[in-house]
């Protein structure tokens, strides 16, 4: 299949299509990455929002792959955006008579084991509803209908979907007498055949550290491919840093315990599983030997661990938090902590652990094969648990930071070990294996300069490859679709008088704008602080406000579209991936610029690293990072062509201090107004009136 450059034009295919526009960035991008992908160059592509940045880089990347039959993978951040990229955008290219394959792959845990989903059913009470469901998936598992399996799995109770989901480290794989059926593995031969396989970054830096091991040339998570087009690009380096972090936290343990054995409950666990057959096998020394090893050492111990865990987490907060009761995270010294408590903690569930491992060896040895290949996996999970805790406990890789994090809402802390920096890993094991890397997002540079992003992914020192670049503006015309003001006269955020005053004209500007808008804050406190204060002023009784965190994320959003005039008010994962087109969404309020907290342990050891190699890390990386998120939240406003509305800026400091020019000119071209509130709330009300912009 041959690449048409005239494609998007108006003369070109895609003309047929209801509802077309010629856009000239979509064309020019998607030129850019054919030429990418034919030459084997690096690119960055930055595309504003409007450009049709899917169907240009589908399209050709499509084209290439037929013509070449080099596999390419597009990796999306969001599940969501897997789920668009097949339902929307590939439709629309098969309609227009390209013909190739295009398979989605997602985690494991989002597919079901037909083998869990056995040994459950053989639990469970064959009258009950959990039976029933069961059964229902069971039915779909049998006429192999991929997308029935999806639809009635997603509709499982999540402890249920948990209890039978496909686990990578239980799957006996070929020796499983499901393989041939499994879900998991239909999908994965596909994506073999598949011209582009639609993934997400979690799954591609699961297969990039599991190639790190094995080898490029091995199929691991996704099959061979020699191209990958990385859409959401700015998330990379975040969601390497978490692929490659260490996490250890009571819910793993728990979750490790309750896999072993479980008093009650549907699942009952390997261990329950075990004793049950040995009940049921006739009396001789062996079976003797398993039964008192599990009655009298493994269950017991079991409990022994768990004990032992919850007391060390009990004792890391305290012992990590005793100078602050504020911190959300507390930093992990090289060399651990060394207080007679924590020590004591640890040695006690260190010791539990390794005694654990001990008899599931033992009982192992006692086993005949199959059984032991499914304690395998089990045992396995131990082991790592140990090697994370020494990792952890012991600090002592300068390459990664420690530390101790609060979680209220969960059992205990979390501890954690993350990489500095992940641009090495990423160089190494992905940009120096395919072809063509292409990097696109609506938020890639700053002014036009990749610097940061560079630095992130690895390749500010690349000398192998030319690195295209191109910022493809949004084709929305900003300067008429936006009201864009800084309120002068804001006090600064950290000052008292900040929140009263900010209420005080909320009031005016959503009645201006009847409700319909998102106030984002890049604090919990602030938000709840200002919630308090609209609720003092009745603001509740006139606008339905919605506070993130009240009731999931989605369910949120759905009223937000749904209802007149809600107010939305929204920490950092309301800045970006948020897309509400239309009136419903008629302003947006930043609060305050979005720095990192620089006490933020992997910010803190960024930052260090940073100015230990003589740069500085407020230009180059607080800055960067702050303009990109601002853009983004900025970004949630204008989503069509028809869409208008308020930006409103109450962080002064973007015209009081230097840095804050970088930060209005990385807005698409839209006059900014710099006025007092008062002026901002005529204006407003003018604007609205002007016959450019009737509401
Ligand atoms: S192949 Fe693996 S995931 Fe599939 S049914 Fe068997 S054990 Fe489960």
């Amino acid at each position: 299949m041959e690449y048409d450059g005239a494609f998007f034009l108006p003369s070109g295919p895609l003309a047929q299509l209801e509802g077309y526009e010629y856009r000239e960035q979509q064309r020019r991008m998607a030129d850019l990455v054919y030429q990418v992908l034919t030459h084997g160059h690096i690119g960055l592509i930055e595309a504003g929002t409007g450009t049709g940045k899917s169907l240009a880089y589908l399209y050709p990347a499509v084209c290439y792959a037929r013509a070449t039959g080099e596999k390419i993978v597009v990796s999306t951040n969001t599940i969501n955006l897997q789920e668009q990229l097949l339902e929307k955008d590939i439709p629309i290219l098969k309609k227009l008579g390209c013909r190739f394959k295009a398979v989605v792959v997602k985690g494991w845990n989002n597919y079901p084991c037909w083998l869990r989903l056995n040994e459950l059913l053989e639990q469970v009470e064959p009258d009950s509803d959990t039976a029933g469901d069961l059964r229902e998936l069971e039915q779909c598992l049998i006429q192999e209908a991929l997308p029935l399996i999806a639809k009635s799995f997603d509709a499982l109770p999540a402890d249920l979907k948990e209890q039978v989901q496909a686990e990578p480290d239980l799957c006996g794989r070929g020796k499983c007498s499901f393989f041939n059926q499994c879900p998991v593995f239909i999908n994965k031969r596909l994506a073999e055949t598949a011209d582009i396989v639609i993934a997400n970054h979690h799954l591609l830096l699961a297969d990039i550290s599991i190639r790190q091991v094995v080898g490029w040339q091995e199929q691991v998570v996704l099959p061979l491919y020699s191209h990958v087009v990385v859409d959401e690009a700015h998330h990379i380096e975040d969601v390497a840093t978490e692929y490659f972090s260490v996490q250890l936290s009571m819910l793993r343990i728990r979750r490790l315990l309750g896999f072993l054995y479980r008093s009650h409950g549907k699942n009952r666990g390997i261990l329950a599983s075990l004793r049950a057959k040995i009940n049921l096998e006739p009396m001789h020394a062996e079976n003797d030997a398993r039964a008192a090893l599990l009655d009298w050492q493994l269950l017991p111990q079991l409990r022994i661990v768990d004990e032992a865990a919850a007391r060390f987490f009990q004792v890391m907060e305290t012992e990590c938090f005793s100078a602050s009761t504020e911190q959300e995270a507390a930093p992990i010294p090289y060399g651990g902590v060394e207080t007679l408590p924590v020590l004591e903690s640890y040695d006690r569930f260190h010791t539990a652990l390794v005694m654990l491992k001990g008899q599931l060896s033992a009982l192992s040895a006692l086993l005949d094969s199959e059984q032991q290949e499914t304690l395998a996996p089990h045992l396995r999970r131990v082991e790592a648990v140990i090697a994370d805790l020494e990792f952890i406990m012991n600090a002592g890789d300068r390459s990664y930071v420690y530390w101790v994090k609060r979680q209220p809402r969960q059992q205990g802390c979390l501890l954690q070990a993350a990489p500095i920096l992940v641009g090495e890993q990423l160089k190494e094991h992905l940009l120096l294996q395919v072809k063509s890397a292409i990097f696109t997002s609506a938020t890639l540079s700053v002014g036009g300069d990749f610097a940061y992003f560079r630095s992130g992914i690895g390749i500010d020192r690349v000398e192998r490859w030319d690195i295209q670049s191109a910022v493809y503006a949004s084709p929305f015309d900003y300067a008429n679709q936006v009201y864009l003001a800084v309120a002068k006269d804001m006090p600064l955020p950290d000052q008292a008088e900040f929140v009263p005053v900010l209420v005080e004209h909320l009031e005016s500007i959503l009645k201006i704008t009847c409700g319909r808008a998102f106030v984002l804050f890049t604090s919990y406190a602030m938000l709840q602080k200002t919630l308090e204060q609209m609720k003092k002023r009745g603001l509740d009784q006139r606008f339905l406000i919605l506070m993130q965190g009240e009731m999931p994320r989605t369910e949120m959003l759905d009223l937000f579209r749904e209802k007149e005039g809600a107010v939305l008010l929204g920490t950092d994962s309301f800045w970006e991936g948020v897309d509400v087109p239309g009136e419903a969404l008629s302003a947006v309020i930043i609060t305050k610029l979005p720095f990192r907290v620089p006490t933020e342990p992997i910010v803190a050891a960024r930052s260090e690293h940073l100015q230990a190699n003589g740069i500085n890390p407020f230009m180059h990386y607080f800055l960067p990072q702050a303009v990109l998120k601002f853009r983004q939240g900025c970004g949630r406003l204008i989503r069509t062509q028809a869409d208008r509305g308020l930006i409103l800026i109450c962080d002064r400091r973007v015209m009081d201090r230097g840095y804050g020019k970088h930060f209005l000119q990385s807005l698409p071209t839209c006059p900014a107004r710099l006025e007092s509130l008062e002026e901002i709330e005529h204006g407003l009300k003018a604007w609205y009136q002007s016959s450019a912009c009737k509401r």
